[in-house]
């Protein structure tokens, strides 16, 4: 059983006796930094993604709510759907309900592929409150009628980025298509990504964000620096100068705009001949596979690595311990409060932290937005003598020029040229494929055979 610390106890969450009870026999004491986090969103019916990994106690974190808020009904269709990406999971979470609700009436079952499905219909027709199900198996069963999701009032997904890893990209929202629309949706997933948060924002209503990292190290905790610096090659000038005279920039977060730019950061500064960063410096984004995601954050977590060069959006789920500074290679772009975020990543644990921010003139307005949320500006710093300035511009920094020659034609002029009516014999008729085209002429054989004499 894991060790958590202890802060509330099961009792402070006012759960009912028969829940208390169950958990006594289980012999859990005291709810885990995710179980107590997570029990106040979801009781108030808001959609909620936790972020947490296998390991924190998140089943229980959403099923305590949910077994807490469940009613008696004699209904036969289900009110709570589970949705889990493997077999081995919808069996253990089942066995984790029925453990939690043993002093309860809670029908639950789970279903699979693989399993017998007749019998998980039978299951269902029997009468469930909670469906534990994986997606495929979920949509056999919706497509045979047998399971209907009129009654669904909580959708849980869980594990969603091991979900989407194991292509269930597809079943999912065609799950969350048909589910009612007037239901709280509750998410759990060790990390998030791009697909990840494309899924939330066109299924989620505001939701709320459950994270055990604790976010915003008092900012009177973080040095909060900049450097005016024109364009992305003085950029990596300078964050190259950095790494090289500044030993103790030992445990680096690097924020970009994107995986372009994180990947021509990383080339720029790993290239044959200049490789002296080789072995410090790992990228992260959401075109990485979870393998390489994976070593990136182990080596930066043990120290191996002293750079890590992350968007935002991979970063959000990552929990790294320690780190000395937050390098805002680019500013973000659309809310002054990620800033804030991203900067809250360094000086936790009573250590100070640097923040430091490369900004452009792109960036002034930003930068005034960000003083003012924080109400506190931001220490100029001159670029230090050695880096140089590079006055080549990277193809999204060029500026847009039109060519004069492309004038305009006047709106009364008949376009000619390549627009003109193509002659008849050279036009194209849409016949369909070589197959279609065979089909039409059986079709056609076959009315001519029974024409009648
Ligand atoms: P999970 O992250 O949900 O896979 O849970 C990890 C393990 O922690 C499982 O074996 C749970 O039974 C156990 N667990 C869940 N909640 C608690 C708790 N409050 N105290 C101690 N162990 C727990």
């Amino acid at each position: 059983m894991p060790k958590f610390p202890i802060m509330t106890t099961f009792k402070d969450l006012n759960l009912s006796k028969q829940i208390l009870n169950a958990l006594s026999d289980i012999g859990f004491e005291s709810p885990t930094p995710i179980q107590e986090k997570a029990f106040p969103v979801i009781m108030s019916g808001k959609d909620a993604v936790g972020i947490a990994q296998t390991g924190t106690g998140k089943t229980f974190a959403y099923l305590l709510p949910i077994l807490k808020q469940l009613t008696y009904s004699e209904q036969r269709q289900p009110r709570v759907l589970i949705v889990v990406p493997t077999r081995e999971l919808v069996v253990q979470v089942v066995d984790e309900i029925a453990k939690l609700s043993k002093y309860m009436q809670a029908r639950c079952t789970g279903v699979y592929g693989g399993g017998n499905i007749n019998i998980q219909k039978q299951k269902v027709y029997d009468g469930i409150d909670i469906l534990v199900a994986t997606p495929g198996r979920l949509i056999d069963l919706t497509l045979s009628r047998t399971l209907q999701f009129n009654s669904i009032q909580k959708l849980v997904i869980d594990e969603v980025d091991e979900m989407l890893n194991l292509g269930f990209r597809s079943q999912l929202i065609k799950i969350l298509d048909i589910l009612p629309e007037k239901r709280q949706n509750l998410m759990f997933s060790a990390t998030l990504n791009e697909d990840v948060e494309m899924m939330i924002e066109n299924y989620f209503y505001k939701p709320e964000y459950i994270e055990l990292i604790s976010r915003g190290t008092p900012l009177e905790k973080i040095i909060q620096q900049a450097y005016n610096v024109p364009n992305f090659y003085t950029k990596v000038n300078l964050l190259e100068h950095l790494l090289r005279t500044e030993k103790n920039f030992s445990k680096v977060l690097l924020f970009v705009k994107n995986k372009k730019i994180a990947d021509d950061i990383f080339k720029a500064l790993v290239t044959p001949g200049r490789d002296e960063f080789t072995e410090e410096i790992g990228v992260i984004h959401s075109n990485k596979s979870q393998p390489q995601r994976f070593s990136a954050v182990k080596k930066f977590d043990e120290g191996t690595h002293r750079l890590l060069i992350a968007t935002d959006v991979i970063a959000r789920g990552l929990d790294l311990k320690d780190v000395t500074h937050v390098i805002n290679f680019d500013m973000p772009s659309k809310e002054a409060s990620a800033y804030i975020h991203r900067i809250g990543r360094t000086g936790r644990a009573d250590k100070t932290g640097i923040a430091l921010s490369f900004i452009t003139k792109l960036n002034l307005p930003m930068q005034k937005e960000i003083e003012a949320l924080m109400k506190k500006k931001l220490e100029m710093l001159e670029l230090p003598e050695a880096v140089v300035i590079d006055e080549n511009l990277t193809q999204d920094e060029k500026p847009v020029t039109r060519d004069k020659s492309l004038k305009k034609l006047p709106k009364h002029v008949t376009p000619t040229g390549a627009f003109h009516e193509k002659k008849d014999k050279n036009k194209k008729v849409n016949l369909g494929g070589k197959r279609r085209q065979e089909n039409l002429r059986r079709i056609a054989e076959k009315n001519v055979r029974n024409r009648p004499f």
